[in-house]
């Protein structure tokens, strides 16, 4: 893997970086150490730096030569609130809360390439570095730093994201273009019906024989009134009634998930839903009520933009490390409220097994994403914070 050698000799700081955020992870809007940190390392760098973007978030501006154009390059930085089982020195140090994600390195990565440019400063235009709280739990950080002004202050030609992929060969990335994650969104159905006496179901409208017929209901939203083209999925996840062995109760819950790829079929299926669960009721004599909140929306990578940063990976470091039509799947990102805004494209980095194949998972392949015993792979770290300084010195080419 040809990465530059003076970020390869920053490898052990980065290394010490990545780990220090992994010992000290923070939820999200509560970056706060992990913040500060990045600021002053910009800083140091001679980055004009901005803060309070979504609360914790961080931009760093660094400008070279008198290009016009702008690149927006993205690292989220919030931790998840979860145990970690890792016995390793850099172990999280604050118990239920975990880097599971790799958020950590993400970090680590882009303040490599943010140092090295700050250097060199061999490129014509601004790049704009984006330190986003509060990716995950549908906290929506991203959306949050736009709300704040990000692109208004910091207008970008383009935005350009990195996950890292467990599963994937260390080292090789990975690009789709067009719909690449799914929408997240969450629901609840309250049916109310008329509680009475068990022993009395004539003098009772009961709910829970409406949530039984809804279940399987709602599932005709996806294999009936969908499009089969359109990728979706809808999960029930909780039903809730009653509490009496002879008490017919007067209303159930239920809730869950739907993803889609796209967001035509994603109004489809909440009108469905919606017909569903106010008419359905009505057919036994009670009545019923959907609400629907959509957390992220489907993220959609750009064609021009992804060609573009998968041909820069190629150049950088061949085509046999490069994966132009990654699998979509079916996980959600809130990159896509940028992508919403700003053309760019979202792209995957290999993390291999990282010596973390685990017996207990009994062949189930390599540690996944939000597993205790994950770690992000410290041999991402040039890989990364190389494949970003090619990004921006190819996007901002000098004339
Ligand atoms: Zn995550
Ligand atoms: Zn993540």
């Amino acid at each position: 893997m040809k990465t530059i050698d003076e970020i390869e000799r920053a490898h052990p700081d980065l290394t010490a970086l990545r780990r220090d955020i992994h010992a000290h992870p923070e939820l999200a809007f509560q970056e706060t150490r992990t913040s500060t940190l990045v600021a002053e390392r910009l800083r140091g760098w001679g980055l004009e730096v901005h803060t309070g973007l979504g609360k914790t978030g961080v931009v760093g501006i660094l400008r070279a030569g008198s290009g016009k154009k702008t690149i927006g390059l993205r690292a989220d930085m919030d931790a998840l609130p979860m145990p970690e089982h890792n016995r390793f020195a850099h172990k999280s140090t604050i118990s239920g809360r975990m880097h599971g994600c790799g958020h950590d390195g993400h970090t680590a990565m882009l303040l490599g390439a943010a140092q090295y440019l700050s250097t060199h400063r061999d490129f014509d235009g601004t790049v704009v570095f984006i330190f986003q709280p509060a990716e995950e739990g549908g906290n929506a950080g991203a959306r949050a730093m736009m709300q704040d002004g990000l692109f208004d202050r910091f207008p970008c030609d383009a935005v350009f994201g990195i996950h890292n992929m467990p599963g994937m060969p260390v080292n090789q990335f990975g690009f789709r273009a067009g719909p690449t994650m799914a929408s997240s969104n969450r629901w609840d159905i309250v049916i109310k019906g008329v509680g009475g006496h068990a022993a009395q179901p004539h003098a009772s409208v009961d709910p829970i024989i409406v949530a039984a017929d809804m279940v399987h209901a709602l599932q005709t939203v996806i294999s009936r009134s969908k499009n089969p083209l359109d990728q979706a999925v809808l999960s029930i996840t909780q039903i809730h009634a009653g509490d009496a062995y002879n008490v017919i109760p007067g209303e159930a819950v239920l809730r869950g998930t739907v993803r889609t790829y796209s967001v035509e079929a994603l109004d489809k299926i909440e009108a469905d839903m919606r017909r569903i669960a106010t008419t359905l009721p009505q057919v036994y004599g009670g009545t019923g009520e959907l609400d629907f909140v959509r957390a992220y929306p489907p993220l959609v990578n750009w064609e021009q933009e992804t060609a573009f940063a998968a041909q820069v990976a190629e150049d950088a470091f061949g085509a046999e490390h490069v994966l132009r039509d990654m699998p979509p799947f079916m996980g959600a990102e809130d990159f896509s409220f940028f992508l919403e805004a700003v053309p760019g494209s979202y792209l995957f980095l290999g993390n291999g097994d990282g010596g973390h194949r685990l017996e207990s998972y009994h062949g189930m392949g390599p540690c996944q994403l939000h597993n205790p015993n994950y770690d992000f792979n410290d041999e991402l770290l040039p890989v990364g914070a190389t494949y970003w300084v090619k990004l921006a010195q190819a996007f901002l080419a000098k004339p």
